[in-house]
Parts: structure tokens; C-alpha cells; sequence
């Protein structure tokens, strides 16, 4: 069997581009939305969909769309595409090796002049990070009809200009932001090529990852309140001081999670300690807790046992209290098995060696999974890094998980179900 193929060469190319679009050459690539780095971003992917005779437009929230036409056109679209926005001082393939993805596969298809039955969309998403204005997952959100007109108002970037006001300075009207929203009975699929951003591919040895579940987050902020007291004349067994608590809580959290099991992780990624001076017993710990899991339960399993360790350490010294609030809790989302049994037949065929696995960040697939079925691939990221200069994915490794997305987007294309 003849199968349709990507060219390493074009990929690279164009990941090269837009990895020259950065706000801190030499430092990474930053590249926010609504910026200067957007635009000449921007403009190079809507010339390449052009080239390839797309027709392309921008959705009311910044979203690229090229559109291909299918044999029967007003068949819901299968879609495939990521994020081209990034972190600061990030990575050069984080979102775009998606789009690059998609933007090659456009390319194969009209090379070979093939003709699918459902209408294809290939997509460019921004503030996917949430780099400039907090939030994240935007351009998803906005297709799911799930951005507000106040959520537009009220989240600024570091200048204080508001998401509204960047959008109407780079040419889009923020009151139009409700249009963007796609009627799930038009669509039938997504599909995203992104980098693994995690060390298991790559210690395995296999190409492509199939994501079947996007963990769930939890996110706990916890304050330990103490005594402040002069640290030279208090003897220890007369302090409240809530360091030391936070500490003891600290190492048993990392236990919960381990204990949790289903590769359940708790991390505390932000401790601050106050008055916070060299000879005063620390009063007050403000701390966070993040945790993932792609079963609810093990993430409620941690959570209690948070809050059971924070009432015994109040019993062993009553001078300290605790309040514990929920930031965030976004449930796991499981991508359509149907899909993954797609990506896995593609795999096979092609002999490109596969492994089903779970995500431990949030993609804008599992927002798209709320409209419709959904398909994550994951590529090996060198050494696990991501979101740092260092980034990097093979371009060969990556023309395989081209060329497997190829294959699954022609499968769902060419049927009409
Ligand atoms: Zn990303």
C-alpha cells in the first residue's frame, strides 16, 4: 500500500520562520498574542495556507482558518491545528509543530490532489498559553462559545492593557467575540499534533504518543497561620511557627500524591514566607498546591489527605490555624476512543510505533473535546524539556507524527459518516 507522506525539509523550513518571529532573539521565543511577533507570524501562515489553495480567514477571537473544500461541502469539517502563540523565553516547536502539521498536511493533499468528502479546516490558534493575558486555552474557548465579553475587559497584560483593547488595536472588533463560537453539529473532529513537553517518549523509545485522557487539575492555595516571635529568645517547643509546619505538610504531600497511585502528581510551586526575616520566626506560610491526576478520585484522594494532615498538625500545636481555598478544578477530559483506535490502525500501518498515553497539561484538544471527537498526538521532546529555550523535537521524529496525523485526518476526511 502506497501511503501519502510529509517532507521533512518543509516542515523544518517553516518552523525555522517562525521561530525567528520572537520577541527575545537569542533568549528563546516569546511570541504573545496580539503582538508584533503574532503578525509576522500570522501573516507567513496565512501566505503558506494560501499557497496552497486554502481559503483563508481569521475567526472573530484570532483564530487562522484555511478552509478546503470536500466533495460534498456541507459535510461537518474534520479539523486539524494547534497554538502559535508561546511562553516567555519558550521553545520553537510548543504549539507550532501542530501548526506546522496541519499547514503540511494541507500541502501533501494538494500536491496529490486529493479530493476528501468532508471539508477540511486547518487551524492556527493564539493565546493558547495564556502568556499575555492569564487564562489560556483562548482560541478554543472562544470556538466553544465560551469566552465572555468580560472576560475580554477584565484580564490585562503586565502593561494593564485589557484583551479587549489589544484586540481592537491589532484590527479585530472584541464585540464580535460571541461569533467565533462553532455549532458542534457542523463539526466532525479535531485533531492536534503536540510536543510530549515530558520525558516519556523519548526513555521509551517510541514515536508517537496517543493521548487517550488530559489529566484533571486542582489547584489548592493554603495558608498556615502562626506567631511571629523573636528568634533568638523563643525556645523551640514555644513557637508557632508555620515554616516549619508548612515543611512537615510539604513532605507529606508529595507522599499523598505518590500513594494516590494512576500517576497521580502534587506539586508546590509557590511558597512565600512573612514577616520573612533572617531573626523572626516565620508567622505566616501562603503556599500552592497543584495536582493532576487522570482520575477524579485520586486527585479527591490527595485533597483530603491534605486537609487530614493540616488538622493533626493544628492538634500537635494548637498556636497554628489553616484556611485552605480551591483556585481551580478542571475535571480530566477522556479524548473519543474511536478516534484513538484510528490513530493506533494508522500507527500500525504505517509502521510507526505508538503508546497510549495521558496528558499532564492542558492542550486546546480537551477543550475541543466539549464540541467534538477529538484526536491528541504527541511527539518526543529532547531530554523531556519544554517551555525553555531548550526545547526541541527531532524534525525526523516529527515527520512521523505528521505523516500518522496525516493518515487518521485522511480516514475521518474521505468517510462520510
Ligand atoms: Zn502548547
Amino acid at each position: 500500500m502506497l501511503f501519502l507522506e510529509s517532507k521533512v525539509q518543509r516542515i523544518q523550513e517553516d518552523l525555522e520562520v517562525m521561530a525567528r518571529h520572537t520577541a527575545t532573539p537569542g533568549q528563546g521565543v516569546t511570541r504573545f498574542s496580539f503582538s508584533d511577533e503574532d503578525r509576522l507570524t500570522r501573516e507567513y501562515i496565512k501566505e503558506r495556507m494560501k499557497q496552497c489553495g486554502l481559503m483563508v480567514y481569521e475567526d472573530t477571537a484570532g483564530a487562522i482558518v484555511g478552509r478546503r473544500s470536500g466533495k460534498n461541502d456541507q459535510a461537518p469539517v474534520v479539523m486539524v491545528g494547534s497554538h502559535f502563540d508561546s511562553v516567555k523565553n519558550g521553545g520553537p516547536f510548543d504549539g507550532p509543530a501542530g501548526v506546522v502539521a496541519a499547514l503540511e498536511i494541507a500541502r501533501v493533499l494538494e500536491e496529490n490532489q486529493v479530493m476528501t468528502e468532508h471539508p477540511i479546516e486547518f487551524i492556527a490558534l493564539v493565546e493558547e498559553e495564556g502568556g499575555r493575558f492569564g487564562g489560556g486555552l483562548f482560541g478554543s474557548r472562544a470556538m466553544a462559545g465560551k469566552v465572555s465579553m468580560e472576560e475580554l475587559m477584565t484580564y490585562n497584560d503586565k502593561d494593564g492593557i485589557s484583551m479587549a483593547h489589544a484586540m481592537a488595536k491589532f484590527g479585530f472588533d472584541p464585540d464580535l467575540i460571541g461569533s467565533a463560537a462553532r455549532d458542534p453539529r457542523q463539526l466532525r473532529a479535531f485533531f492536534e499534533l503536540h510536543i510530549e513537553q515530558g520525558p516519556i517518549l523519548e526513555a521509551t523509545g517510541i514515536s508517537v504518543g496517543i493521548v487517550e485522557i488530559v489529566v484533571g487539575i486542582t489547584q489548592l492555595e493554603i495558608t498556615l497561620q502562626g506567631r511571629p516571635d523573636h528568634a533568638g529568645t523563643t525556645p523551640m517547643d514555644m513557637r508557632a511557627d508555620a515554616l516549619v509546619a508548612a515543611a512537615d505538610l510539604i513532605m507529606k504531600i508529595g507522599r499523598l500524591a505518590k500513594s494516590a497511585g494512576n500517576g497521580t502528581v502534587a506539586t508546590v510551586g509557590k511558597i512565600s514566607a512573612r514577616p520573612g526575616a533572617a531573626n523572626i520566626v516565620p508567622g505566616n506560610v501562603e503556599c500552592t498546591v497543584d495536582i493532576r491526576s487522570k482520575k477524579e478520585e485520586n486527585i479527591n484522594f490527595v485533597v483530603r489527605g491534605i486537609e487530614r494532615e493540616l488538622k493533626l498538625l493544628m492538634r500537635r500545636n494548637p498556636a497554628i490555624s489553616y484556611s485552605m481555598m480551591c483556585k481551580l478544578a478542571i475535571a480530566p477530559v477522556r479524548l473519543t476512543p474511536r478516534i484513538i483506535d484510528i490513530l493506533t490502525a494508522e500507527g500500525n500501518d504505517r509502521g510507526i510505533s505508538t503508546k497510549l498515553m495521558q496528558s499532564g497539561a492542558g492542550h486546546d484538544a480537551m477543550v475541543m473535546a466539549g464540541l467534538t471527537e477529538v484526536g491528541l498526538i504527541f511527539v518526543p521532546s529532547k531530554s523531556g524539556r519544554s517551555h525553555c529555550p531548550e526545547e526541541w523535537t527531532d524534525y525526523l521524529q516529527l515527520k512521523q507524527g505528521v505523516d500518522l496525523l496525516l493518515g487518521a485526518v485522511l480516514a475521518v476526511a474521505q468517510k462520510i459518516t
